[in-house]
């Protein structure tokens, strides 16, 4: 197994992400986790060396800490590296940091997490986060003090100017930060500027979605035979692990592994380090060119001055791009965190930025195709109400 430093401890690059636990056969409920399957995969890759895990508190609802803390409660503490988060991202009531984290070190068997990160901290979260009535941030780096938390971070699924702020203003206090990353998301979501901010605050970045939720796995036939002519030997996964083994500041890159033949396949591609040529780059990034265009707007900002409306097109546009790669709540939450009258629904139609832009986009046709697709995502607050219900039968 490769690894990494981290502030002198040592790593597995390949780290496994616990929100795709194999599901009991004919199940849909994600609480219905096959528990002897997962006994099984947490064992090999223990075997393996993958000794990282990533939970969090929503997990297969609300049931990924319990059996996780179960299945590892049978190695030694400190033969395993655990990560949880606290669901600060969530819509709720009030938010209790004192009380989560307790049932979380129950549930989890532990006495201290070794990895801690604030859900999802963006745009919308951010409010939550810093409201002073909860405490979250000063609860958090006071568990740290007293030894309940080795290394607190946070996670992000927001834009790079809030990356930008939040780093600014808290990236003294933050230990390692998990983002998006993936040949796609490198330009789709920015996360290429996402990792130099990082960087230049001295930031790891441990890695979600490598595969993008497996879409990368599969990758068709005419691309994979574009990369076979380099490398026969690997399958798609394979190729999307091995770029991210070429980017500099990463410590983890965790893989929600739900069936053995995934796990044993990863352990084999993180054995050891191979970096691609610069034409094995290219011919990755054409591939991603291809997934993500549905629009080719670059981004130039001619059209944004004379919006009457003051819609950040270019912006609106990357995400349209991003729904029709692959539809995902995190979009939603995103768009909901831009003020009404500036969403892609508050177009009136008037033409004036298509007449700048040199791409030739119907930028109207498009921005009401995404207000369409944006309506069909399932909603974030509904999302949280459900969970809400999970955690609290799940207890
Ligand atoms: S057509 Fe829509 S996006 Fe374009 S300038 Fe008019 S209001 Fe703005
Ligand atoms: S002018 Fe066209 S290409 Fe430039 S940012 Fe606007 S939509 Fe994109």
């Amino acid at each position: 197994m490769i690894k990494t430093d981290f502030s002198g401890i040592q790593l597995p690059l390949l780290g496994l992400g616990t929100m795709r636990f194999p599901l009991r056969q004919g199940s849909t409920d994600p609480a219905d986790v096959d528990i002897d399957k997962t006994r099984e995969i947490i064992k090999a890759a223990m075997a393996g060396g993958v000794n990282y895990f990533d939970t969090a508190y929503p997990y297969h609802g609300s049931m990924s800490e319990t059996l996780l803390g179960e299945i590892l409660s049978e190695f030694p503490r400190d033969s395993y590296l655990l990560a949880t988060k606290f669901p600060g991202h969530q819509i709720l009531s009030e938010y209790d940091p004192s009380a989560i984290f307790e049932e979380q070190l129950r549930k989890c068997k532990v006495e201290y997490f070794d990895f801690y990160l604030l859900h999802n901290v963006y745009e919308n979260s951010y409010s939550t986060y810093t409201d002073e009535r909860w405490g979250i941030i000063d609860y958090f780096l006071k568990m740290k003090r007293e030894g309940k938390i080795r290394y607190l971070g946070f996670s992000t699924h927001g834009g790079v100017r809030f990356l930008e702020d939040f780093l600014l203003e808290y990236g003294k206090i933050m230990d390692f930060c998990q983002i998006q990353l993936n040949y796609v998301d490198w330009s789709l979501q920015d996360a290429k500027t996402k990792c130099e901010l990082l960087k230049n605050h001295k930031i790891p970045v441990f890695v979600m979605e490598p595969v993008r939720g497996g879409k990368l796995s599969q990758l068709p036939a005419e691309d994979m035979a574009v990369l076979s002519s380099y490398r026969p030997e690997w399958s798609s996964s394979e190729w999307a692990f091995r770029w991210l083994q070429g980017i500099d500041n990463i410590k983890v890159i965790l893989s929600g592994m739900s069936s053995m033949d995934q796990l044993l396949e990863n352990i084999n591609t993180f054995s050891e380090r191979a970096t691609l040529s610069v034409a094995e780059n290219e011919a990755l990034y054409r591939i991603a060119d291809k997934m993500k265009t549905t629009v080719p707007c670059t981004s130039c900002r001619y059209c944004t001055d004379n919006c009457p409306m003051g819609i950040d097109i270019p912006e609106m546009l990357s995400s349209y791009n991003e729904i029709c790669f692959s539809p995902s709540f995190n979009i939603g939450m995103r768009m909901d965190a831009v003020p009404v009258g500036k969403r892609a629904v508050d177009c009136i139609e008037c033409g004036q930025c298509v007449r700048m832009c040199p791409q030739r986009i119907d930028i109207p046709k498009a921005l009401k195709d995404f207000g369409v697709r944006l309506e069909g995502l399932p909603k974030w607050a509904d999302i949280c109400r459900e969970r809400e219900l999970a955690a609290k039968r799940n207890k």
